[in-house]
C-alpha cells in the first residue's frame, strides 16, 4: 500500500491530539499550583515524551528515516486506526473529566478535586491508557522501524516510571479518599491491572 495513506492517518491523529490538549494547556496556566513534584526525573520523562512525539513527525515530513522503512499492509493499518480512534476518544474524555485538575507534570493545583467519575470510575489513569493505545496505534500504522515504535517506547518508560510517584502524591493530597478510590479501581486496564 502507498505509505502516504499512513502519513495522512498520522497527520490527522496528531492534529486531533493537539486540538484536544491545547485548550487544557492554555487554561492550566491560570490555575495556581499549590504543590509541585516536578523532580529531575519528571523533567527527563517529559523530554522523552517530546522526543517520542516528534520522531513520527520527522518521518512524516522528511526522508531521513527512510532507511528503516518497510511495506505498509492493510491489516496493521486497520488495527492501528482502530487503536488511534479509541485512544483519541479516551484522551478527549479523560481531559474533559479531569478539567482544571489536569497538569502536564506531577502537580496539585488550587481547589484540586479528586475525580472518580466518568472514565476515572474504573481506572485511575485513563489518560495514560489513552496514550499507550494511541502509541500502539502509531506503531501499527507507521511502516518504519524507528518512527513506528518511538512514541510507544517513550510512553511505556514515562508511565512505568511515573505511576508510583503520581499515586504517592495523590495519596498525600487526598489521604483516605484516595486509598478508598485506589481500592475499588485498577490502574490502566479496567478489571485487569
Ligand atoms: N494519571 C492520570 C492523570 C494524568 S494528568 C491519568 O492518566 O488519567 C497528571 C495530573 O493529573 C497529576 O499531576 C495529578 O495532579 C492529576 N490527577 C491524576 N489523577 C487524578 C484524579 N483522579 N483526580 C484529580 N486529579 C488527578
Amino acid at each position: 500500500m502507498n505509505p502516504w495513506v499512513a502519513k495522512m492517518v498520522v497527520l490527522a491523529a496528531t492534529l486531533t491530539m493537539i486540538a484536544v490538549r491545547a485548550p487544557h494547556g492554555r487554561r492550566s496556566r491560570n490555575v495556581k499550583v499549590v504543590r509541585s513534584h516536578k523532580t529531575s526525573l519528571e523533567t527527563g520523562l517529559l523530554l522523552l515524551a517530546w522526543i517520542g512525539f516528534f520522531i513520527p513527525l520527522i518521518w512524516l515530513a522528511s526522508p531521513v528515516l527512510s532507511f528503516a522503512e518497510y511495506p505498509l499492509r492493510l491489516g496493521p493499518l486497520v488495527a492501528g486506526v482502530i487503536c488511534l480512534v479509541i485512544g483519541l476518544w479516551l484522551f478527549y474524555r479523560s481531559h474533559a473529566d479531569l478539567g482544571t485538575n489536569w497538569s502536564i507534570t506531577l502537580e496539585v493545583r488550587e481547589q484540586h478535586r479528586l475525580i472518580t467519575q466518568g472514565v476515572y470510575r474504573r481506572i485511575r489513569h485513563p489518560m495514560y491508557s489513552a496514550m499507550v493505545l494511541y502509541s500502539v496505534g502509531q506503531a501499527l500504522v507507521i511502516p518504519n522501524w524507528v518512527a513506528g515504535p518511538a512514541n510507544l517506547v517513550a510512553f511505556a518508560i514515562l508511565v512505568s516510571l511515573r505511576l508510583h510517584a503520581e499515586e504517592r502524591m495523590m495519596s498525600e493530597a487526598f489521604g483516605d479518599e484516595y486509598a478508598e478510590y485506589a481500592a475499588r479501581t485498577k490502574r490502566l486496564v479496567p478489571g485487569v491491572w
